[in-house]
């Protein structure tokens, strides 16, 4: 609550200098080999300690100097205690390089930092045994050789017969001609209309997003714009996204495409039936007229081009449903 945050800020900074004692006493620090001192965080204590023993064989039997980081936030002394004694320090944390970034120039005497900042563990990408064991200086393990046999590749695709399918197949024809347009996705099995050979959908951000988006790009001016969203995510966070648009009058044509399933995760249950849609898209303010409520099905092909043509037309909030249930849950309901 607003009144309380002040006050609750100001009791986390007193308790704070706690928790860094805390924390430092936490750490774990093993003082040995004076050549490298390693820190790790998380799960980056893993992938070193697969790599130690190798490290400790290439190295006469020592092993490297090492502190495990388990808390935040930092607590310098051990950091420091661990600086003094080795020549070089490696940071080994997954993610950010929080750790790397927070200790750098913290030492009185320059020391060597690496880790993903310095490059020594690439920047992106998620860390790995293989990764440490070369930031380490090890050679890499002896692998399998890689298959000779060439594999095609196989770009994730709608599965064959699916509704989005033939929705996307109406949006993209009725858009078909017009100079000007803004399609935004939502998350979902839908958004892989982003791919050839369907370039329907130019962008996806995250849950509900897509509503917001063609929203804003249609405020600064942009002629027919559109968001694709699905049954789930509609109740999930897209709804809100509609009050705004109806309470601005903007000019949007939203796509609802209702496969009565979450199929992106595994056919589990919507929160409500799409039967309940159009009341609630009328309770959201949306006029009755410009709810249409579709077959995602292409014998419809040419009836779903003319209704998505018209709405793109008109300059209000509309809303078309195109409903047909998603393959996968079909199999699963036969299945039970
Ligand atoms: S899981 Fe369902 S919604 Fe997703 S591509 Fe397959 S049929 Fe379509």
């Amino acid at each position: 609550m607003p009144a309380m945050a002040r006050k609750r800020w100001k009791l986390l900074l007193e308790k704070n200098p706690q928790f860094r004692a805390d924390a430092e006493e936490a750490a774990v620090l093993a003082l040995r080999d004076k050549s490298l001192g390693v820190i790790t965080c998380g799960l980056g204590l893993r992938y070193y300690l697969e790599n130690e023993d190798d490290w400790a064989s290439a190295h006469g039997g020592a092993r490297p100097s090492h502190l495990h980081i388990g808390r935040y936030p930092l607590g310098f002394e051990k950091i420091r205690r661990l600086a003094a004694h080795v020549d070089k320090l490696l940071v080994i944390e997954e993610g950010y390089p929080f750790i790397e970034r927070e200790i750098n120039g913290v030492f009185s005497a320059p020391l060597p930092v690496e880790g993903r900042l310095s490059g020594a563990i690439p920047l992106d990408g998620e860390l790995s045994a293989d990764s440490v064991r070369d930031a380490l200086g090890l050679a890499p393990r002896d692998t399998l050789p890689a298959p000779a046999i060439r594999i095609a590749q196989r770009p994730p695709q709608f599965c064959q017969g699916c509704p989005h399918a033939d929705s996307i197949s109406a949006l993209s024809e009725a858009l078909k001609g017009e100079a000007e347009f803004f399609a935004a996705s939502d998350i979902g099995c839908y958004t892989l209309s982003a791919l050839p050979p369907w370039n329907a959908v130019e962008s996806c951000v995250d849950m509900g997003a897509s509503i917001g988006m063609a929203r804003g790009a249609s405020c600064v001016g942009q002629k027919k714009s559109v968001a694709v969203i699905g049954d789930s995510t509609f109740y999930h966070s897209g709804m809100t996204n509609i009050v705004d648009a109806v309470a601005h009058r903007t000019s949007l044509t939203v796509l609802i495409l209702d496969n009565s399933t979450t199929g992106m995760t595994g056919a589990q249950p919507t929160i409500s039936p799409g039967s309940r849609l159009p009341a609630l898209l009328e309770g959201l303010g949306v006029e009755r007229e410009h709810i249409r409520l579709l077959e995602a099905h292409r014998k419809n092909h040419e009836t779903n081009v003319a209704a998505i043509r018209e709405e793109l037309y008109y300059e209000g909030v509309s809303v078309l449903v195109l409903k047909r249930e998603c393959l996968e849950h079909l199999k699963k309901a036969r299945r039970s």
